[in-house]
């Protein structure tokens, strides 16, 4: 790692960027939290927000969403995209959790990526956001801005999801992924990203990025 400021500096600067930083997602439990993460995937937290008020409304929990027809689910979260797939899982996961755990969201990633359409990052997710229990998901911002930073090189993001772990305090990981997200959107884009507005420019290693 050719990283050579501290990770408190990193983190304390996200901070003062965005100290409103919070999950895009708006959920009223566990329950609506996993759901809504698992429709988030290759969609924008706005667009999942304009379906899940008429999807909770008409499933409220594990026991209705178990039961509900997929056809029906799939035309509620149609404008989302891939809502065949999206529909299938979130109706086969909520007979699994009243199946295995009760109707409850279990609380360890194991058990939560045991579930259809559940993977390690949306699994991290739930973890971070509702038990607030340290995990590092790694979306596509917050591997670019790993890699990017120098904190990372891996290509995967396995290797990435390691090498923050390692940089990064665990007691920063839950508020961080906030922090890192914000800071991917609004900074550090994809495409032309705002370097005169960073505060970490000067230790950028991925110069064909700098503006
Ligand atoms: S200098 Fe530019 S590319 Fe580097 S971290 Fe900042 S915004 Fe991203």
């Amino acid at each position: 790692m050719s990283l050579t400021v501290s990770s408190n500096y990193i983190y304390e600067e996200l901070d003062k960027l965005f100290p409103n930083a919070k999950c895009g997602l708006i959920y009223n439990n566990l329950f609506e939290l996993l759901v809504s993460v698992v429709l988030s995937a290759q969609t924008t937290d706005v667009a999942v927000n304009k379906v899940t008020p008429t999807l909770f409304s008409a499933y409220p929990n594990t026991y209705s969403l178990a039961k509900a027809k997929e056809e029906d689910v799939k035309e509620i979260i149609k404008p989302i995209g891939l809502s065949n797939s999206k529909a299938k899982n979130i109706v086969a996961l909520s007979k699994e959790l009243v199946e295995r755990f009760n109707g409850d969201i279990p609380k360890t990633i194991l058990e939560l990526e045991s579930l259809p359409g559940v993977g390690h990052k949306t699994a991290s997710v739930v973890m971070v956001e509702g038990y607030k229990i340290p995990a590092m998901p790694v979306d596509t911002h917050i591997f670019r801005i790993a890699n990017r930073l120098g904190i990372s090189k891996a290509k995967d993001v396995v290797g990435v999801e390691k090498d923050l772990k390692n940089y990064f305090e665990e007691s920063t990981w839950c508020h961080l992924h906030h922090l890192l997200i914000a800071f991917g959107r609004n900074i550090c884009t994809a495409k032309s990203p705002k370097c005169d507005n960073c505060p970490f420019s000067n230790i950028c290693i991925n110069k064909e990025h700098i503006s």
